[in-house]
């Protein structure tokens, strides 16, 4: 049969309109493999950095592998070189210099490591009914009610009055035990369903069951609580009043997972951001000798405002810039001033269950490629700092250039609500950002979704940004 000849409609609509197709249909086999291989390094990378103190050890020990050295501010460093720097166990930068002069600019990709979750409070262990429970106060924006009746473990650090640190991880073993918030019996439930979705479970709640077996001691009370610390003691030599030097916190206990008959998809606890620190980091790792200095941070803080000596609004990355310029006899304000940064973080990917709060044609899709987001923030592009139209152009042309699947999506309807990245914090100090990141589902749930062919194009973007 002969083909189809082309109307002029057709040539023409094929000239003009923009294509949105699937980018497993784009990506043929080699690079859907290659998503498949590339998302095997990143569901380990995961499950050992539940946390950003874990993810932080886990970047660091892959950094010294590939020859990352602790950044020396007093040592001048050549093209090539490869420093990081460790903020407090939470924060970390990893820098390959460039050729050109920091002066005239570094590359930035910014990603975050912590991730919603249930906090200890500072004096969480108690016992009621003869039950051991913990308080917690949740970390960043969770819907209450997914925290309940799923295996918790139980990760951070104790330290101790003389500065003694103790690392702990239970739960995430199969032979370990595991915690759990537990919630009403559905025939119960009857006035708890008249609760509005967000009052379904309240804060105080949130409470964690870590035992029932009373101290072997029929004299004096709580002794429940008496056996937990009796347990707590002999394993990590802790008493009560440790817990006020603790950074404790309850995330959920499951391993990253293949999701889908056809093991397209990832779920797993903590996507949002490390499905965009793990590509930063890989990028700085793989990248050689690049022009510009690339600079790849990984922050903490970001999921409550980016606030404190660990978050993006604190001055730790200004002060490297700083002595990094310095040490090539430049100034750190015009290094930055010339600096590009691709805040990397994850946007919402359109779910066909909730197409209410998504306006269709602004939307990110899953397997649509690396999503790049021109503004976030809310009612009336509040609390963003909205790439210019210049340093769109910039990274449309770069990642057409280097055949990476991209799309471009708002975080859902104008008045639906909103949110926020690092971008406006990195853009402050004049650089020039736009956020770049993965589409997910189920975004700030205990078990969120993404696309494997999506996380290899995030690493795609940021290695041909770096290179460029
Ligand atoms: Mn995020
Ligand atoms: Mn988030």
């Amino acid at each position: 049969m002969a083909e189809k000849k082309k109307t002029g409609g057709a040539k023409l609509r094929e000239k003009l309109f923009m294509q949105s197709k699937n980018g497993c249909i784009e990506a043929g086999e080699k690079t859907l493999a290659e998503a498949d291989l590339f998302c095997e390094d990143y569901k380990k990378f995961l499950d050992g950095a539940k946390t950003e103190r874990e993810a932080v050890r886990t970047a660091v020990d892959l950094a010294e592998k590939a020859g990352f050295k602790l950044y020396d501010p007093h040592k001048a460093y050549q093209p090539g070189d490869k420093v990081y720097v460790n903020n407090r166990d939470k924060a970390a930068i990893f820098a390959v210099i460039g050729k050109q002069p920091v002066e005239e600019g570094v590359r930035i990709a910014a990603a975050h490591i912590d991730s919603p979750r249930l906090d200890l409070k500072p004096n969480p262990l108690y016992e009621e009914s003869e039950l051991a429970l913990f308080k917690t106060h949740y970390y960043g924006g969770i819907k209450k009610y997914q925290w309940t009746a799923i295996p918790l473990a139980l990760h951070g650090v104790m330290v101790k009055k003389d500065g003694k640190r103790i690392q702990v991880s239970i739960g995430e073993k199969e032979e370990e035990p595991c915690f759990v918030v537990t919630d009403l019996l559905p025939h119960l439930a009857a006035e708890q369903s008249k609760r509005t979705l967000n009052n379904g479970i309240k804060g105080e709640e949130l409470n964690i069951l870590v035992g029932s077996r009373p101290f072997k001691d029929d004299e004096g009370g709580e002794l429940v609580k008496l056996h937990i610390l009796q347990i707590l003691n002999e394993k990590y030599g802790v008493k009560e009043e440790d817990f006020l030097s603790a950074e404790l916190t309850c995330v959920p206990a499951f391993k990253a997972r293949d999701l889908g008959f056809d093991r397209s998809m990832i779920a797993a606890y903590g996507h949002d951001d490390r499905v965009c620190a793990y590509p930063a980091l890989r990028a700085a790792l793989d990248v050689k000798a690049p022009e510009r200095t690339a600079v790849t941070i990984l922050a903490d803080k970001e999921e409550i405002g980016s606030e404190g000596n660990t978050g993006l609004q604190s001055r730790f990355f200004v002060y490297f810039i700083n002595d990094l310029a310095r040490s090539q006899g430049g100034e750190g304000y015009r290094a930055l001033s010339h600096s590009q940064c691709l805040s990397a973080d994850v946007n919402a990917a359109f779910d066909p269950t909730f197409p209410d709060v998504m306006e269709k044609r602004n939307a990110a899709q899953l397997n649509h490629g690396v999503c790049i987001t021109k503004y976030t923030g809310s009612r009336g592009k509040s609390g963003t700092s909205d790439a210019s139209a210049e340093y769109m152009a910039q990274i449309r042309a770069l990642l057409d250039k280097n055949d990476v699947i991209w799309q471009t999506g708002e975080l859902g309807k104008v008045d639906a609500g909103g949110g926020g990245t690092v971008a406006m914090y990195i853009a402050n100090l004049n650089v020039d950002v736009v956020d770049l990141g993965v589409p997910v589902l189920s975004m700030h749930a205990p078990f969120e979704v993404v696309s494997k062919l999506d996380v290899l194009m995030a690493y795609k973007a940021m290695m041909a940004f770096y290179e460029a």
